[in-house]
Formats: C-alpha cells, sequence, structure tokens
C-alpha cells in the first residue's frame, strides 16, 4: 500500500502514526473476522441442530396427540354416533350419548362431541364432564359451518379445522373465545352421499400445550400447517385465534416467508432453510399413518440475529478492548515519529534557511545512524554552498559596477551627443530621445517619449509619405538605411535638413525588437562649411591687405617727409599761404592713407597678441575710459554696465580691445547728436559663456544686411571715410577665440552687436 499516494498531504510524523495503527489494528482484525467468522459458522450449525431437534421432538408429541385425537374421534364416528343414523331407537341414542360422555370423560383432549346431520342440525352433543351439560342447541352457524365444510371435503378424508368455541352452551371465558381445533369425520352412504358429520372438538391450548414449550433455548415462531400452507397453529397468533379460522389467507404461509422457503416447506419433506430476511426456518412433515387427515407440516423460524447473538456480542467486546489498545499504539506511534522525524524537521528548516540567503544553523542530530551522517553530510554542503555564493555576489557586484560605469559612459555619450540619437519600438513610438535630439528640434525627452516619430517630426506632405514608405521599404530590405538626406520640422516649425541613418534592432533570439535612429543637422554642416569659406577668403584678404600695407607704408613714409620739407620751403621761402593750404589738404591725405594701412595691418591679424585669459569686462572698462571723451564731444550718452568677477576667456587682449572700440565707435557714428549707447558685460543664458553687447539708437542694421557688415570692405560710409574693415576685424578676432558676433534689432530699431565668447574653466 503506497500511503504517499493514499494520503498525499500528510506529514511523516502523521503517516507513521496510520502505519502504525494499521500495523496495529489490521492483524487484530484479521484475528476478530476470523473468529466471529468461525464462531458464526458454529452458532448457525448449532442452531440449525437446536432447531432440526426441537422440530423433531414436537412432531412426535404432534403426531401422538392429532393420532389420539383423530382415533377418538373416529371411534366415536364410526363405533357409537354414525350407526344412529340408520333410524335407530331412542334407547340406542340414549345409550350412545352415555356412551359418548363416559368417553369424553376418559379423555383429557376432547373436549366436546357433537353429530350434525347434512343440512347442519345437530343431531347429539355431548362434552367433557367438568364442561358442564351440552344440549343439543348448539349455535346453529357453526353445525351449518362443520356440515359445510365436511360436504366440500374430499371422500374418505378428515378435516383438522382451527374454530373458536362460544355461547351455545360452552362455557367460555366471559366474552372471549376458546381457541380449539375441530376433527370432522363426514359419514357418508355407499353412494357417497353426506349423512352427516361428526365433530370432535380439541381445547387448543390443551392440544398444543407442547409446541408452546417448544422453544427453550431460541426465541421464534412455531406453526403447524396444513398441505395448502393455512394455520393450524401459530405460536405468535395463538391469541388472536380469530385470524386462523376461515382458511383465512390473510396469515398463511405464503404470507409470512417468500415463494421458495414455502415450496420447501410444503415439499413433504424434512429440511432447514434461510429466507432472504435472516430466519433460520427447520420444517418437518407429520407422519399420521392410517390417518384420514390431509398432510400437515410443522416448522420453526427463527431470526439468525437471535443465534448471532453471541457473535455480536464478541465482536462488541473485542472492539472495546482495542479502543485502548489503539490509543496505546497511537501515542506510540506519535512518540516513535517524533524520534525519527525531529532531525529530518531540523534539515528542513536548515534547508529553507539557506534557501533564503542565510547561514544554515548548526545541526544537532546525534541518533547515530544514516540520519546523523545526512545531517553532516548537509552541512559540509550548505557551507559550501555559502562560500560559493559569497564569491558569486562579489563577483556580481564587480560586473554590475563595470556594467554601470560602461552604462554611465554611454548614456553620457548619448547625451552629450551632437546628433540626435533616438530609440524606436517596432510601433515607431520613441523609448529613447538625447541631448542632441532635444536641442536639435526643441522637445524635451518626457515631451517626446511615447509619441509617434512620423507625428512628431515628419513633415505633414505628400512627398513625406511617399518618403516613409520608401524608408520602409528599405529597411525591411536591408535592415538599414545610412545617411538619407531628408528634412524633418523641429518645435517651431523650422524644418530642418538632416541626414538620417535608421537600422532594425534585434533582440539575443533574432527577433526584431526596434528601431535606432540618427539624425545629424546638415545644416549647422553647410554653415560651418560657409563659415570656413569665408574664413579662408579673409585668410587671403588679410594676407593681401598686409602684403599691400606694406607696399604702401613706405611711399607714404616718403610722401610725408617730403610733404614736410615743402612745408618748411613753403614756409620759409615762398610765404606763399595757397601753396600751404595744399600741402596741408596733402597732409590730411596722407595720414588718412596711414590711418587706412594701420587697419589693413590689424586687419591681417598681427599685432594682436599673443592669447590668454582676458577679463572681459576689464577690457571693455578700459575702452569705455578712452572713449568717453570722444562720446561726449558728440553730446552721446555712454551707459556701461558690467557683472564683474566673471570667469575669463581665452583670448588676445589687444583683439578685445579692437572688437571693443570698434562697436563703440560705429555705434557713435551711427548715433544722432543727444542719442544713446550702452555697453554691456554679462554671462550668457546658459551660463557657460561670457557676452559684451553694445546697442545704439541709430537707424540700425536692416536684415539683408546683418551678414554683410561683417564682410571685409563693406561699408555704408564710402564719402566719410569708411573702410569696411572694422567689423570684419571684429568676427575675425572673435572666431579665432572661438566666440561668436551677430547684430540685432531692425532698421529704424537701432543695432545692437552682440559678441558670445565662451568662458575658461582655469583648473585650480
Ligand atoms: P566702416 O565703419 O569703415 O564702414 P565697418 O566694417 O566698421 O566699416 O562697418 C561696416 C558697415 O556696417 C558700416 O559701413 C555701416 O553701414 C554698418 N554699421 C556698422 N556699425 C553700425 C551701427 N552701429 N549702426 C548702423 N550701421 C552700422
Amino acid at each position: 500500500m503506497n500511503l504517499n499516494k493514499l494520503f498525499p498531504r500528510l506529514t511523516i510524523r502523521a503517516k507513521l502514526a496510520i502505519a502504525f495503527a494499521l500495523l496495529a489494528v489490521v492483524p487484530l482484525a484479521a484475528v476478530v473476522a476470523v473468529t466471529t467468522g468461525v464462531t458464526t459458522g458454529h452458532l448457525h450449525a448449532g442452531a440449525r441442530a437446536a432447531l432440526r431437534h426441537e422440530v423433531e421432538r414436537s412432531r412426535a408429541q404432534m403426531e401422538r396427540s392429532l393420532a389420539q385425537l383423530e382415533s377418538d374421534v373416529a371411534y366415536l364416528a364410526y363405533a357409537v354416533l354414525g350407526p344412529l343414523l340408520d333410524g335407530a331407537p331412542a334407547a340406542d341414542w340414549r345409550s350412545a350419548a352415555r356412551l359418548a360422555s363416559s368417553f369424553l370423560a376418559a379423555e383429557r383432549t376432547l373436549f366436546r362431541v357433537q353429530l350434525v346431520d347434512a343440512d347442519g342440525r345437530v343431531l347429539l352433543a355431548r362434552r367433557a364432564p367438568d364442561g358442564g351439560a351440552a344440549s343439543a342447541e348448539q349455535p346453529e352457524a357453526e353445525a351449518v359451518y362443520y356440515a359445510w365444510r365436511a360436504q366440500s371435503a374430499e371422500r374418505g378424508r378428515h378435516l383438522l379445522l382451527p374454530v373458536e368455541l362460544r355461547g351455545g352452551g360452552v362455557e367460555s371465558d366471559g366474552a372471549r373465545p376458546i381457541p380449539a381445533v375441530a376433527v370432522l369425520i363426514p359419514l357418508r352412504t355407499r353412494e357417497g352421499e353426506l349423512r352427516g358429520v361428526v365433530v370432535g372438538e380439541a381445547r387448543a391450548a390443551e392440544l398444543f400445550a407442547h409446541l408452546d414449550l417448544a422453544s427453550p433455548t431460541l426465541p421464534g415462531v412455531t406453526g403447524l400447517v396444513d398441505a395448502t400452507g393455512l394455520y393450524l397453529y401459530h405460536s405468535a397468533r395463538k391469541r388472536d385465534w380469530s385470524s386462523l379460522l376461515a382458511s383465512n389467507t390473510e396469515v398463511s404461509l405464503r404470507r409470512d416467508f417468500p415463494a421458495a422457503v414455502v415450496a420447501q416447506v410444503l415439499s413433504g419433506r424434512a429440511g432447514t432453510s434461510r429466507t432472504s430476511d435472516a430466519r433460520l426456518v427447520s420444517f418437518v412433515p407429520l407422519s399420521l399413518p392410517g390417518s384420514a387427515i390431509g398432510p400437515l407440516t410443522l416448522y420453526r423460524a427463527v431470526p439468525l440475529a437471535a443465534v448471532a447473538a453471541p457473535a455480536r456480542r464478541y465482536l462488541e467486546s473485542t472492539a472495546l478492548m482495542s479502543l485502548p489498545l489503539m490509543v496505546l499504539v497511537l501515542g506510540l506511534a506519535v512518540v516513535a515519529g517524533h524520534q525519527f522525524t525531529q532531525p529530518i524537521y531540523q534539515l528542513r528548516q536548515a534547508a529553507r534557511r539557506l534557501a533564503r540567503g542565510g547561514a544554515p544553523p548548526a545541526l544537532d542530530v546525534a541518533t547515530n545512524d544514516e540520519l546523523e551522517d545526512l545531517a553532516a553530510d548537509f552541512t559540509a554542503m550548505a557551507t559550501s554552498l555559502v562560500s560559493h555564493r559569497r564569491r558569486l555576489e562579489e563577483l556580481l557586484a564587480e560586473r554590475s559596477r563595470a556594467l554601470q560605469h560602461k552604462h554611465a559612459e554611454l548614456a553620457d555619450i548619448l547625451a552629450h551627443s551632437a546628433d540626435a540619437i533616438v530609440g524606436l519600438g517596432l510601433d515607431r513610438r520613441v523609448r529613447v530621445w538625447n541631448g542632441g535630439a532635444e536641442r536639435l528640434f526643441g522637445y524635451r525627452a518626457d515631451e517626446a517619449t511615447g509619441r509617434d516619430i512620423q507625428e512628431l517630426l515628419g513633415p505633414r506632405t505628400a512627398g513625406a509619405e511617399r518618403e516613409a514608405a520608401f524608408l520602409e521599404r528599405e529597411l525591411a530590405e536591408r535592415g538599414e538605411v545610412v545617411n538619407y538626406q531628408t528634412s524633418r520640422l523641429a518645435r517651431d516649425g523650422r524644418l530642418l535638413p538632416v541626414s538620417l541613418t535608421q537600422t532594425l534592432i534585434r533582440g539575443g533570439d533574432g527577433r526584431p525588437v526596434g528601431y535606432s535612429l540618427i539624425l545629424r543637422d546638415t545644416g549647422a554642416q553647410a554653415r560651418l562649411e560657409a563659415q570656413m569659406r569665408r574664413s579662408e577668403r579673409l585668410a587671403a584678404v588679410s594676407v593681401m591687405a598686409a602684403g599691400l600695407a606694406h607696399e604702401l607704408n613706405n611711399p607714404l613714409a616718403v610722401i610725408s617727409n617730403r610733404l614736410e620739407c615743402m612745408e618748411r620751403d613753403a614756409r620759409e621761402r615762398c610765404g606763399d599761404c595757397f601753396l600751404e593750404r595744399d600741402l596741408d589738404v596733402l597732409r590730411e591725405h596722407t595720414a588718412r592713407l596711414g590711418a587706412l594701412t594701420a587697419d589693413l595691418l590689424r586687419f591681417a591679424g598681427d599685432g594682436a597678441g599673443e592669447p590668454g585669459p582676458v577679463d572681459v569686462a576689464e577690457v571693455a572698462t578700459r575702452v569705455v575710459g578712452l572713449l568717453e571723451r570722444t562720446f561726449a564731444a558728440r553730446h552721446i550718452r555712454l551707459e556701461f554696465c558690467a557683472t564683474r568677477g566673471l570667469a575669463p576667456v581665452f583670448a588676445s587682449g589687444g583683439g578685445l580691445e579692437t572688437v571693443c572700440m570698434n562697436l563703440l565707435l560705429n555705434a557713435a557714428e551711427a548715433t544722432p547728436a543727444g542719442g544713446c549707447v550702452t555697453i554691456e558685460v554679462r554671462p550668457s543664458a546658459q551660463g557657460d559663456s561670457v557676452e559684451l553687447r553694445v546697442a545704439d539708437s541709430g537707424p540700425g542694421v536692416a536684415p539683408e544686411l546683418r551678414e554683410r557688415v561683417f564682410e571685409a570692405f563693406f561699408t555704408t560710409k564710402g564719402g566719410r571715410g569708411g573702410t569696411g574693415l572694422g567689423l570684419a576685424v571684429c568676427r575675425s578676432v572673435i572666431e579665432r577665440c572661438g566666440g561668436r558676433i551677430w547684430v540685432e534689432g531692425g532698421a529704424g530699431e537701432g543695432a545692437r552687436f552682440v559678441v558670445s565668447l565662451p568662458f575658461t574653466w582655469l583648473e585650480g
């Protein structure tokens, strides 16, 4: 028997208890079953034998009583009363009556005797002396009944009937009738015609007295039935004798037993049978040799429960006795189970602690058997596991740190990449949005994440749809699109030219998981290239200008020198005032040429000094100091505002002075008298650079000229000595320091020139 399958959820202790209990109970149950079976078998056999014996004994007595009764009545019928029917004289009637009376006095069983004619009239009636005088006035109904039964009797047959005697001269126990058995001997002519019937009545109580005493050992029922199964006697119903009368089929043998048993009982053979409702029936036919009474059968039925009662009592007492035994066995099982399972529970607890990540406690198992060995093996295994786990945890922590470092590096690269790097899911929704993308398109990462990339950046045109279809196809076929030149919409509505590279990303199992999208601003590149071209051109112009300035300087020096000589001569010798005026004009123009060559040389970039850390506010203060009188002379208000203590910028101090000077002089020239010029030094909004702003209240710069004013030789002051080099020099100086310069404000608003220079963060 597999207890695990029977009780899969029971603990070992419970299973052990059950096993112990079964071990104790099964042999006990087997012994009890066998002994009970044997005992019950013996009891049944004994009961059968006892029953048979009782029935046999009763039969012998019954046969004797009935034979005696029949022969008594037959004698009276054939020898004494029968001849009276042949027209006997009254003396014969009297002597027959006397004879009958003395016969009844001698016979104890016979109670009354009657001669009834075929019509049911009582011709003579005598009863036992202790029953009082009988008269011929018997109840007519009884006599008619007897005559009727005799009429229907088979020829040569005597009848035996259960009857009740009441009234009509028969003393009865008050209103209670007397149960009796009547022997009917029909008297017929030679032709078989009924002439009369002699009836001998015997008290049932006396006739069946021995049957009433026939159940000394077992409780049960004794019955006497005729060939049709009708009762002559029934021990349980004898108090209700009337129910047996008149061939009452309601109480026949057929009502009391199954058909098979009835057939056996009425078969004319002796035997013992067991009914389906657990009764033992022993039956025997009465043998009445020479009797004319039909075949009779005597039976006795006892309930098997009564037979098996001793066995049941034995079972009950055994069960009662085994209860304390069971309790004892279960107690022993619990104690033994505890002994066996204690180490197992300890091991289980330790294994759980180990599984949760803790070190298992020291096991206290000293059973001196395999369990102790198992505990030792477990401890060794646990120790090794714990040390392995520690090593693994250390390794894991190390790997995690390296991974975090790598991740941080990658995140840094991603965040600071100038290109827009975007991670997309297969549904084209944004999952990663780096700093480059934020700067290029103007959306923050939290705004862009989760949105459809086409909705976010795609230009909404028919061409855009065709392009999207093309890109889809390329991605499906090749898995990537590289440097595809297109344009995308920024948040502010600008259409940015971009170079697009999109790649399908596959997971470890090779299935597509998303896309990487890199967008490079090709507009910025174009601007850079234009700037480079301009720088190159500027460099060429610088070289040319430097050469030209040097070439001009020498003749100018000679002309100046000669002019001085000529002036001196004119003053000393001629006193020609016209000549002196002409010479003044010449000197003036020569001075202008000198200024031009100085400008050209500065433009060429020399003399600006070596670059280094420069405080822009300090430079601006110096230049403002130099130009204050110039502004005052022109009646222009000069306002100066500077944030002190800003970080330095990496530039040439002289170059920055030139820039400052040029911007302020240009502003002064553009501003009418009474106007205002402001110069301001402050950190940029991002805090990574310093801004120098020079604003005036002049006419401003028209939008279309905002780039051109920085070109070399662009001037609107042709007749007023403009060289068109001032702003070109400024841009050249500023861009060499890594900064930018631009002009803001439209025509009529006044101009604002802004110089932006990145801070130099000096270490320490
Ligand atoms: P120049 O002053 O010799 O003309 P610049 O390069 O300094 O050469 O200036 C170029 C041109 O830019 C000027 O001719 C003028 O038209 C324009 N400009 C410069 N500064 C201003 C200003 N503050 N307001 C208006 N226009 C200006």
